[in-house]
């Protein structure tokens, strides 16, 4: 199969190594840099072997841009192969009806899933106005063989149904069911329930998949975030108004929606009350929330969950209620008992409860251990892709996938096109980031970029310090990625960095630190401004314990490894092909303990001279 492309040697050893790798491991984790043509590589890999075994191939990605950056690399090779290959995505961004709606309430994910059964229930008993993107046109063989033939991006499709009148979701589910290859997001599949639901109408079993992980770096975060939860004050307040309006029904008699309302709100706030004396937050036990609401209400634990499944009942009573009355059939009472009764269910080890002030209380179950939320990912085949997942012992551990053999691609275009730096005066430190080490740390950056005039993207370590060191003044104009800025927005400001000439400010781990294609002249020079180091809180200090207490070595698994895929994936944006060249300068004196991870990292006095001189040499 490797002979229908023209694939470099090295790829075809990656493809190689991926195969060997499935037939005698779980799976392969591969690192290679920026322009290497890794997407191609694991499509291969992946659609040859899942051939060879009568498999079907699912590739995983976190954005709507990786998204299409597979599609067209699908567009190629799917003719080719004779491969039907489909994008799926949720119904938030392929619902066109859903669009159209005056919405002065938001829908949750369920809600939609909701509000799209009823509606494709009213046409099927004969009420075509429900939807009118509905009917058998979805699942036609003309729909079909067009979504083949064409394989339109999920937007592409959302356009052409919107014109067709024909529902995006439903076709591409459709589509879905007969496909070879299904491109999806993280999200999608992360959630058991709907994979299960996905993997039944495709008629796959989880043993007959092949996995693709597409930046596959990030799955300890997106596992840890699908599996954490909330439960704030103002989530009980909008419960128990709902409640209200629906004539605060009873629980049992005498026991209301907001007497159990009362009772959780009171816990919390006692909580607050006693453990957070002179401090933000604090890890608490689970069992203290069911405790404190049975001290302060004088009820049984048991009688406390018990009113928690009566409420996700009436939560469900009042989303049926809503629907019949034409409105967003959501439920915050509904919303609030599945956390409570989560809570319930949590178990001690993988998890830690912290108890913070935000908004007047806030509980919230966070996930340590993702290893037990992938683990149904681990039942397939799997392929692991990225630019950064060294050290990869460390990956495999957090990840659970300690049955995939690993290999990393060096460098693939001319060493000399590239230079890192690092200025040792400078600390982004937290505690000692005052308004004159941000005053310093405008300098630095201004130099810079006045000594080399190159395109520049300046990566903060977070949104806080982008702002402190915005608030020191620049004496240019800037483009800046701040934390409210919509995804359109954010990529109407790409494009104009594309074109003009202004730097550009983002932060480390932010929308624009990965996944973003910069090539050539479009981007030259990027600068770190800092150490993107977690914040020390309650979190980040549990993570660290239970990987001590896991592995030995909490500092490289809490705080190294994350730190060094950070820093990598932002000096990565610089090279994308064979005649791209940069400088990465990282402004920070903890840089050095990094050098290990970043082996051609070389200590500058005057990174601005350096920068400028760099440039030089490569013009000459
Ligand atoms: Fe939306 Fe399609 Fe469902 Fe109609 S059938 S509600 S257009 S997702």
């Amino acid at each position: 199969m490797t002979e229908v492309y023209d694939l470099r040697e090295y790829q075809k050893g990656l493809v190689d190594f991926i195969l060997r790798s499935l037939e005698t491991h779980g799976g392969a984790a591969i690192e290679a840099p920026t322009g290497s043509g890794k997407t191609l590589t694991g499509l291969i890999a992946a659609t040859k072997y899942a051939r060879e075994h009568n498999k079907k191939v699912l590739y995983l990605t976190r954005t709507n841009s990786q998204q299409e950056q597979v599609i067209k690399e699908l567009r190629i090779i799917s003719p080719a192969l004779g491969l039907r290959s489909v994008p799926i995505q949720g119904r938030f961004n392929l619902c066109p009806l859903y669009m159209e709606l005056e919405r002065e309430e938001t829908f949750t994910s369920e809600s939609l899933s909701r509000f799209c059964n009823s509606r494709k229930k009213k046409v099927r008993e004969g009420e075509p106005n429900a939807c009118r993107y509905f009917s058998n046109k979805v699942s036609s063989d003309e729909n079909l063989s067009r979504i083949f033939s064409t394989l339109p991006t999920a937007e592409e499709f959302l356009q052409y149904g919107r014109e067709e009148e024909i529902c995006p979701y439903e076709s591409l589910k459709a589509a879905a069911a007969k496909a070879d290859l299904v491109v999806a997001p993280y999200a999608f599949f992360l959630n058991p329930e709907v994979a299960e639901r996905f993997l039944s109408r495709w008629g796959v079993s989880r043993e007959d998949l092949v996995i693709v992980l597409d930046e596959a770096h990030n799955l300890p975060d997106l596992a840890r975030e699908v599996s954490s939860f909330r439960i704030t004050i103002n989530s009980i307040n909008l419960a128990e108004k709902e409640a209200a309006e629906f004539g605060d029904p009873e629980l049992e008699p005498r026991f209301r929606v907001s007497d159990f309302c009362e009772t959780l709100r009171n816990a919390i706030l006692d909580l607050v009350r006693d453990k957070l004396e002179g401090v933000e937050e604090a890890r608490i036990r689970f069992s203290e929330l069911p405790e404190y609401a049975a001290i302060g209400s004088g009820m049984k634990m048991e009688k406390f969950w018990l009113y928690a499944s009566l409420m996700s009942v009436v939560g469900d009573n009042i989303c049926d209620i809503r629907e019949d009355q034409g409105r967003v059939p959501r439920s915050h009472v509904l919303s609030l008992a599945s956390r409570v009764l989560s809570w319930k269910s949590i178990d001690d080890e993988g998890y830690v409860a912290i108890l913070n002030a935000d908004n007047s209380g806030t509980i919230e179950a966070f996930c340590l251990e993702p290893t037990a939320v992938l683990e149904n990912l681990r039942i397939s085949k799997t392929i692991h892709m990225s630019g950064t997942l060294e050290p990869f012992q460390v990956y495999k551990n957090i990840t659970g996938f300690t049955d995939i053999s690993a290999k990393k691609l060096g460098s693939i275009f001319p060493e000399g096109n590239r230079l890192v730096l690092y200025y040792d005066g400078i600390s982004t430190k937290f505690d000692s980031f005052n308004p004159d080490e941000a005053a310093k740390m405008r300098d630095l950056i201004s130099g810079i970029i006045a000594s080399t005039g190159r395109k520049t993207l300046v990566f903060f370590t977070s949104y806080n310090l982008m702002e402190k060191v915005m608030d020191a003044g620049f004496n240019f104009d800037y483009l800046a990625e701040t934390r409210d800025k919509s995804q359109p927005d954010l990529m109407e400001m790409l494009n104009r960095f594309r074109r003009g000439n202004k730097p550009m400010f983002a932060v480390m781990g932010g929308r624009l630190s990965e996944g973003i294609n910069l090539p050539g002249n479009e981007l030259q020079q990027v600068i770190l401004a800092g150490i993107p180091y977690p914040r020390p809180d309650a979190k980040q200090k549990s993570l660290y314990s239970y990987y001590r207490s896991r592995y030995g070595n909490g500092w490289e698994y809490a705080v190294t490894f994350p730190v060094v895929i950070k820093m990598r994936q932002a000096i990565g944006r610089l090279i994308r092909g064979q005649d791209d060249t940069g400088v990465a300068i990282i402004l920070d004196s903890r840089a050095a303990y990094f050098r290990k991870y970043i082996p051609e990292m070389k200590l500058s006095q005057d990174p601005a001279n350096d920068a400028r001189n760099f440039f030089l040499a490569v013009r000459a």
